[in-house]
């Protein structure tokens, strides 16, 4: 069963993820932060671009020891599975998401990876292999829901969420816009990638709810299934 895909960022009031050195910024508060350690925590597995790895060195491990605890009294591990989309498997072997907090880690890698790397990360994490070029995200996320996941979160970036859209792949998207601007044409932005040219490509929202926090507003979109 595929699992049900849900993507969640947070967004400059002019669209950006980050500065155009891809240096992180903080563009949402507390209150915002412990709406996403929830939502993280109500999830499966969770999972990032190669970019986002690279540039933030997240962990993505639940924040609050009560959603920790709630998730051990499940029986589920404390934090959810962790997943890395990643080519040619650059993620450093120190980086956070492979050494903080216990719990399983995934890094899908295409057929192009190199193979002595590639034997060193199935030490320390479940290697997928799916693509020949780039990660088939269709296949990927296949193989999440045969691990048993049914709940996937996507945090990013850019580039990996326009991939998700452009395979028709996203059920729902999350996005705190906050009260910042940060400028640059070549910031990242929520989709980049190449971009859609034909109306037929493009993904169609349907707004479930807009909510205020803070000095910023999270909105909460369905994505309509692609006609064929
Ligand atoms: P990204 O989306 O995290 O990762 C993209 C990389 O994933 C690609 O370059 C590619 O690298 C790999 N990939 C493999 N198969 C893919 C496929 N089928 N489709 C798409 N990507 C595939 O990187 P990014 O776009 O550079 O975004 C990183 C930036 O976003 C950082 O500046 C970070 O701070 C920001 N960010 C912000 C938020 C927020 O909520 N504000 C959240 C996350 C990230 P390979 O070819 O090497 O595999």
């Amino acid at each position: 069963m595929r699992p049900h895909v849900v993507v969640n960022v947070a967004i400059s009031a002019d669209g950006k993820l980050s500065t155009r050195e891809r240096r992180q910024v903080k563009i949402s508060g507390s209150e915002d932060f412990e709406r996403v350690d929830r939502l993280k925590a109500g999830c499966d597995a969770v999972m990032v671009g190669i970019g986002t790895v690279l540039a933030d060195n997240p962990s993505l491990t639940i924040k609050s020891e009560e959603l920790k605890r709630e998730r051990r009294a499940q029986g589920w591990d404390e934090h959810p599975i962790r997943v890395v989309v990643d080519s040619t498997a650059r993620i450093p072997f120190a980086s956070s998401i492979l050494t903080r907090g216990t719990g399983k880690r995934v890094v899908a890698v295409s057929q192009r990876a190199d193979p002595l790397t590639v034997a060193g990360l199935k030490k320390i994490a479940t290697v997928i292999v799916a693509g020949e070029q780039e990660v088939d995200l269709a296949a990927l996320i296949d193989r999440l829901g045969a691990m048993g996941v049914r709940q996937l979160m996507v945090e990013g970036g850019g580039t990996l969420i326009a991939g998700l859209f452009a395979a028709g792949l996203v059920d729902e998207l999350y996005t705190f816009v906050g009260n910042i601007v940060i400028g640059g044409k070549d910031a990242p932005t929520l989709a980049d990638g190449a971009g859609f040219v034909r109306e037929a490509e493009f993904s169609r929202l349907t707004l479930v709810e807009s909510t205020r926090i803070g000095d910023g507003i999270l909105l909460h979109w369905n994505i309509e299934p692609r006609s064929q």
